[in-house]
C-alpha cells in the first residue's frame, strides 16, 4: 500500500507478514537475523535521498528497501530532490563524463547544480542520524549542512554509477564534494577512487517479491507479449533487452548481433526501455534506435512508462535469452533480474556485470565494444540451438542471485553498517 504524505514523501507500509514471506526464499534463520539487527538499530533515524522516485536502478531498490526496513521497525524515510530540466541535463552530462564519455559541458549548469542542491537542503531531516545520498545529483546537499549537524549526523554517499577515472577535472569536482562525507559506498572495488574518504563495497540487490520479479500466472506472460505486438514465442524465441535509452546500454550492439543471428535461426528481439525522471536522454536515443530498426523484421522497440513492472517481468520471463551488452555499467540490476528468472544472460564484460555473471557457467560475458557483436551473435546462436544448456545455465544463474543479490542481503548489509555507524554518533 502506498500513500503520499503532505510533504511529498512517499509512505509505504509493509507488514511483518509480508517480510515473513521472504523466509520461503532465504530460510527462517537468515530472516530472524534481520529482525534482530532491526531491533538493534530501531532508535536510529535514517534518511535516503535520490533524484527520481520512478525509473532506473536506484529508485527500483529504494522502492523495496524502505518498506522492508520499516517492516523491521526502522525509522527510515525517503525523499527525492525536486529540480528543473536544466539541472537534469547538467547532471546527466556529469554522469556521462564520470562514466568516461564526454558530452558538451554546460558551465551554467554548475550554478544550477548548486542552486538546486541549496534549495533542496530543506528536505534533510534535522533529526536524522544517518543519511544515504545516492549518486551525484543530490551529493551537493552536504555542503549546506552546518558544522554542528555534520558532527551529529553521519553522511554516506552511495555511488551506483560506473566511475571511470578518465576525466580528472570532473573527478576533482566530485572529489571535493565526496571528501566531506563520512563514507562512500561503491558497487565494485574497480570503481574506488583515490580520494580522501573512507570507502566500502556494497552490492546492489533485487526484490524477489516485487512486481518486477515475483512469479506471474503462466497465462499472463504470453498475454502481455501478445498485447505488445510480439510474435508467437514458440515459432520465434524471444531475446529481451531491458534498459533505459542511454548511450551506455549497448542497444545498438544488440541490434547488430541480432541481425547476424536472424540470418540463421528464427528469433525476435525486444528492446524495452522507459523514462526516468532524472534522465533527459530517453527520447533522443529512442528516436535513434527507431531509425535503426525501422526496416528490420522481428525487432521490437518499446518505450514504456517507468512503472511497467509487470510488463518488464513478463518480457524477461518470456525470453529465451536476456541481453545486457553495456559499455559501462555500475551494476546492472537487469542482469540479476534475468538470472533470477532462470534465463541465460549475455552481458558486457564491464563494471558490475562480471560480478554477477561467471562466464560460461551461469551466463556469458562479451567484449563491451564492437568486438562484442560477433561474440554476442555466437553465444545467442549457441543458446538457441542448445536449449538444454540454456536451461541449465539459467538455473545456475538463479542460484547465484539467491546467494548474493537479493534484497535480504542488501538490507542486512545496510543494517550492519548503520549499527556500526551508531557507535560513532555523538
Ligand atoms: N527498468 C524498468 N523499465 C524500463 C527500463 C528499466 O522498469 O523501461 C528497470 C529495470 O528492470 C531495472 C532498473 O530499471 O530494475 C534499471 O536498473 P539497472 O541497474 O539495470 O540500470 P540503471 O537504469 O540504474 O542504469
Amino acid at each position: 500500500m502506498t500513500q503520499k504524505s503532505s510533504g511529498g514523501a512517499e509512505k509505504t507500509s509493509f507488514s511483518e507478514e509480508r517480510i515473513a514471506a521472504y523466509a520461503t526464499i532465504i530460510g527462517k534463520e537468515e530472516l530472524e537475523e534481520l529482525f534482530q539487527l532491526g531491533e538493534l538499530v530501531r532508535a536510529t533515524k535514517v534518511q535516503q535521498i535520490n533524484s527520481a522516485r520512478r525509473g532506473g536502478g536506484v529508485a527500483e531498490m529504494l522502492r523495496s528497501l524502505i518498506p522492508f526496513e520499516r517492516g523491521l521497525g526502522l525509522d527510515v524515510s525517503w525523499e527525492v530532490i525536486s529540480a528543473g530540466p536544466e539541472f537534469f541535463t547538467y547532471t546527466k552530462t556529469l554522469h556521462n563524463f564520470l562514466q568516461g564519455k564526454p558530452k558538451v559541458p554546460d558551465l551554467v549548469g554548475t550554478k544550477i547544480y548548486w542552486d538546486t542542491n541549496r534549495r533542496n537542503y530543506g528536505l534533510i531531516r534535522k533529526d536524522a542520524d544517518v543519511l544515504f545520498i545516492h549518486d551525484p545529483q543530490p551529493a551537493g546537499l552536504i555542503k549546506f549542512a552546518s558544522t554542528e549537524e555534520l558532527q551529529h549526523q553521519r553522511w554516506i554517499w552511495r555511488c551506483h554509477i560506473h566511475l571511470s577515472h578518465e576525466y580528472h577535472f570532473v573527478l576533482d569536482f566530485m572529489r571535493t564534494l565526496i571528501e566531506d562525507y563520512d563514507l562512500a559506498i561503491f558497487s565494485t572495488g574497480k570503481f574506488l577512487p583515490p580520494w580522501d574518504v573512507r570507502t566500502t563495497i556494497m552490492l546492489p540487490y533485487i526484490d524477489p517479491l516485487s512486481e518486477k520479479n515475483r512469479e506471474l500466472p503462466p497465462e499472463q506472460v504470453p498475454e502481455i507479449c501478445w498485447e505488445h505486438g510480439l510474435d508467437d514465442l514458440e515459432k520465434k524465441p524471444l531475446i529481451t533487452l531491458v534498459s533505459r535509452f542511454d548511450p551506455f546500454k549497448g542497444q545498438e550492439y544488440a541490434i547488430e548481433a541480432f541481425k547476424l543471428v536472424r540470418k540463421e535461426v528464427p528469433c525476435q528481439l525486444l528492446m524495452v526501455g522507459g523514462t526516468a525522471g532524472d534522465d533527459p536522454e530517453n527520447e533522443a536515443i529512442f528516436a535513434q534506435l527507431q531509425e535503426r530498426v525501422k526496416d528490420l523484421p522481428d525487432a521490437h522497440l518499446l518505450n514504456l512508462p517507468p512503472d511497467s513492472h509487470v510488463e518488464i517481468n513478463a518480457f524477461q520471463r518470456a525470453a529465451s535469452i536476456i541481453l545486457q551488452p553495456s559499455l559501462k555499467e555500475g551494476f546492472g540490476l537487469t542482469v540479476s533480474e534475468g538470472m533470477w528468472k532462470e534465463k541465460p544472460v549475455i552481458g558486457g564484460d564491464i563494471g558490475g556485470i562480471p560480478g554477477q555473471i561467471t562466464d560460461g557457467y551461469n551466463g556469458f560475458l562479451v567484449s563491451p565494444s564492437e568486438k562484442g557483436i560477433e561474440e554476442m551473435a555466437q553465444r545467442i546462436k549457441y543458446l538457441l540451438l542448445n536449449p538444454y544448456f540454456a536451461t541449465e545455465m539459467g538455473k545456475r544463474g538463479k542460484e547465484a542471485v539467491k546467494e548474493r543479490f537479493l534484497i535480504t542481503r542488501g538490507v542486512r548489509d545496510e543494517l550492519r553498517l548503520i549499527k556500526n555507524l551508531r557507535k560513532t554518533i555523538i
